[in-house]
């Protein structure tokens, strides 16, 4: 599995930086947010060091289902009821930050902080 050593989102799945989990199985981990936009800010990832939405390709398709149906189920188990937000922000003009493909789901009570 491909690992960036100098990723910090690469770190986390090694351990190396903690973080507040929410899920992980084989392929993928979810973590709180460390600045949360919502009451609920979770990041989901796969484990393997992907850096961008736009380099998965078609071998990345099982991966990119699986990101794509944990967000409502992750959502339903923390309590989340009323319907959520998922965001996959993409290079420099897409606001990516962290370049470790993730997806940023949001949910709980509005006012939010951001959108
Ligand atoms: P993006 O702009 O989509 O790349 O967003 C990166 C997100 O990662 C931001 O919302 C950050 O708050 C979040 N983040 C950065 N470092 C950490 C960390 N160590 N633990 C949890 N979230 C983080
Ligand atoms: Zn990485």
């Amino acid at each position: 599995m491909s690992h960036d050593p100098n990723c910090i989102f690469c770190k986390i799945v090694a351990g190396q930086i903690p973080s507040k989990k929410a899920y992980e199985d084989e392929h993928l981990l979810a973590f709180h947010d460390i600045h949360p936009w919502a009451p609920v800010h979770v990041l989901i990832i796969p484990k393997q060091h992907i850096a961008t939405h736009a380099e998965l390709g078609t071998e990345h398709a099982e991966l990119a289902g699986r990101m794509l149906l944990l967000a409502p189920r992750l959502m339903k188990e923390l309590g989340v009821g009323n319907g959520f937000r998922t965001v996959i922000n993409t290079g420099p003009d897409g606001g990516q930050e962290v370049y470790h493909l993730h997806m940023h789901v949001m949910g709980g009570p509005r006012p939010w902080l951001k959108g």
